[in-house]
């Protein structure tokens, strides 16, 4: 039976009544679908907007969570679409294997980092999550459940990885996990004093698995875009030292905490994010580390409801990419039309990025992407269309799993395979069945 509630994205920001379905089988979703007029599916809602919501009908995939077969020779594993990453880094690093791309978050679903076709600290050599896949199960809604590959329904695979569930629902897939000897880290944190030399150290460190950089974005003047830059590898079980080699792959546990209540509009003041992010700056010590994964990967996961420290009126993630002939130029632009406004956020994030990858609406391209929150405010929202335009001057795209307000020009603009994407659901008659208020707003 379907039930109603207030639902959102992890920003917070739009919130909407939803009626909500939450089959627990294949069949069960495959009935669901069936009578509805249009549909989304919505994994465990850590897109940033509006991406996962319909308020006639949001499909929550969450109970269809299955662990189907896991071949060890191979590493492919094949699972239900709302199998959490979560569960998956709990069961398979004890047994040596890792995604082979992952989030900032392990609270994201196998449906949702396929529909957001998700990118990591690796996306230089590793590329995109879909990169990774063999095969996933779409059910279109109008009877057929096809399996889709590079070789089989090739057109709907390239729409669906990346496709924002727009092309139906994800029912299971299979992709090759990354095996590993320890669930350590070996870390490397390299200061830069300003966005060029950030950008040098990024081309540099092109031979390391992971690279990410904590960009202060309060800095001003000759410190614009100073950057702790934190590169790593998988530890190997033999630079250990003995007490962890004798249980190299076991994770140290950290319970999260949490957030109690809503933070009130002053908590987040100018003047507090700059102090913390020039003490953050401060405290990333250059040199060597052993790290643990779940610090490493997943920060953030440690203060559970962090989203919370917004505040009620919620707020909104910048993530653009720029070509890597333009970036310099257009990062530069960014970060001073940021520094200028003294908005944004705690923690600002950029990442190089490798080629782009199969799918039609997938978000990442060669060169260099900034992600940041602000709070979803009257002058933070009009500062972000000043950032759209120096997106699109710079020849960039804004990421649709962050997205809760770009415009359809922008979207037109970034995304040169847009109208393949809208002939291929046309003629599915995907348009006239899955829908969500970001595909509505952006007449995706
Ligand atoms: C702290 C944090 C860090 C993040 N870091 C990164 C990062 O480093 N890189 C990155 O790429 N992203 C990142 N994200 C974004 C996140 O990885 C994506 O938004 C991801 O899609 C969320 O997965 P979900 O299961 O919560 O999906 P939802 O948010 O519930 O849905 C996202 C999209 O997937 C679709 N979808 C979900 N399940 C299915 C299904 N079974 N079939 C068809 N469509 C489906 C929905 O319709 C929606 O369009 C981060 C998010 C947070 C909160």
């Amino acid at each position: 039976m379907p039930y109603s509630l207030p639902l959102a994205g992890w920003g917070r920001y739009p919130v909407r009544e939803c009626t909500v379905w939450q089959p627990a089988t294949p069949q069960a979703l495959h009935e669901a679908l069936a009578p509805l007029p249009q549909a989304i599916a919505r994994g465990n809602g850590r897109s940033y907007g509006d991406a996962s919501l319909n308020p006639d009908a949001t499909i929550d995939m969450r109970r269809l969570d299955r662990l189907i077969a896991f071949d060890e020779d191979t590493g492919t594993l094949v699972c239900e679409a709302g199998v959490l990453l979560s569960d998956l880094v709990a069961s398979f690093v004890l047994r040596g294997w890792f995604a082979p791309v992952t989030p900032g978050t392990r609270l994201v679903t196998v449906g949702g980092m396929i529909a957001s076709d998700v990118h990591g600290k690796n996306h230089h050599g590793a590329g995109s999550f879909c990169d990774h896949l063999q095969w996933l199960d779409l059910d279109l809604g109008d009877g057929r459940v096809l399996r889709c590959s590079g070789t089989e329904n090739a057109d709907l695979f390239a729409a669906t990885c990346g496709g924002m569930g727009l092309t139906g629902v994800i029912v299971r897939a299979a992709f090759r996990m990354l095996q590993i000897e320890s669930a350590w880290m070996r870390q490397r944190t390299v200061r830069a004093g300003d966005l060029d030399a950030a950008l040098a150290l990024f081309e540099q460190a092109q031979g390391w698995t992971y690279s990410v950089a904590w960009i202060d974005c309060m800095a001003r003047g000759r410190h614009l875009g100073r950057s702790a830059i934190l590169l790593a590898e998988h530890a190997r079980a033999g630079v250990l030292d003995p007490e962890r080699r004798a249980a190299p792959l076991a994770r140290p546990q950290r319970k999260p905490r949490t957030v109690p209540i809503d933070f009130p509009g002053f908590a987040l003041s100018g003047f507090n994010v700059r102090a913390f992010n020039q003490m953050y700056y401060a405290m990333q010590r250059p040199g060597e580390a052993l790290v643990a994964l779940d610090p490493y990967f997943y920060p953030l996961d440690a203060l559970a409801d962090w989203n919370r420290i917004y505040g009620r009126r919620g707020f909104v993630q910048y993530q653009c990419v720029l070509p890597l002939a333009s970036s310099a130029a257009g990062l530069r632009r960014l970060l001073e039309a940021i520094s200028a406004a003294g908005a944004g956020s705690f923690l600002a994030v950029l990442k190089r990025m490798g080629p782009q990858s199969f799918g039609m609406l997938s978000f990442p391209m060669q060169g260099y992407t900034l992600a940041l929150d602000f709070p979803a405010t009257p002058e933070n929202l009009a500062l972000l269309e000043q950032l759209d335009a120096i997106t699109a001057e710079y020849g960039g795209r804004v990421y649709l799993a962050k997205d809760a307000r770009m415009s359809p020009a922008l979207l037109e603009q970034g995304y040169p395979r847009l109208q393949e994407f809208r002939d291929l659901r046309a003629r599915h008659g995907l348009d006239q069945r899955f829908s969500s208020l970001l595909s509505q707003r952006l007449g995706l």
